[in-house]
């Protein structure tokens, strides 16, 4: 497994004030409810860190795939994650207003990891107008109406099975 890591020694002793960096990678353990990454699914990431005053400024672009299970029927989802963020890196902790990063090397991880789990669908759906499952057979509604006397399904249905018949 590859590490988010950027050696920042030559931005540190000032010997240039920008460099590019292109890293593919994974990190497990990136999840919401009912959407994920996989932990063997690469990671993306390329950008640049930049000298700037008040420490070092990262701009990065993320790309990856994720996964998961639609919330109403249950069948399985996935879509491509794009994503930019921009973020100071300062020597020390991490705080509220920056990453923190030790000696020479800038760890990617926090940042990647913060980014992709905020855009992970928290409820993911197979398609806007699904119809999920019948609350009481739990068939597939998307497939097709059950025969279930469901209240709603009394009103609605009970025409069309005199019809039927
Ligand atoms: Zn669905
Ligand atoms: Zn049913």
């Amino acid at each position: 497994m590859r590490r988010y890591q950027i050696s920042v020694a030559g931005l540190l002793r000032g010997s240039g004030k920008r460099q590019t960096f292109e890293i593919v990678g994974t990190l497990s353990e990136l999840f919401v409810t009912s959407s994920r990454v996989a932990p063997e699914e690469p990671i993306a990431v390329a950008g640049d860190v930049e000298a700037v005053g008040e420490g070092l400024l990262v701009d990065v672009r993320i790309s990856t795939r994720f996964e998961g299970e639609c919330v109403r029927c249950l069948e399985p989802v996935s879509g491509k994650l794009d994503l930019e963020a921009r973020e100071l890196f300062r020597e020390g902790e991490t705080s509220d207003e920056a990453y923190g990063f030790t000696g020479e090397v800038v760890d990617l991880s926090e940042l990647i990891r913060d980014q992709v789990v905020m855009a992970l669908p928290a409820v993911p759906l197979c398609r806007p107008e699904c119809l999920g499952l019948c609350q009481h057979c739990g068939k597939n509604l998307n497939l097709g109406a059950c025969g279930c006397d469901s209240d709603l399904g009394d009103l609605r249905w009970a025409g069309l099975d005199k019809l039927d018949s």
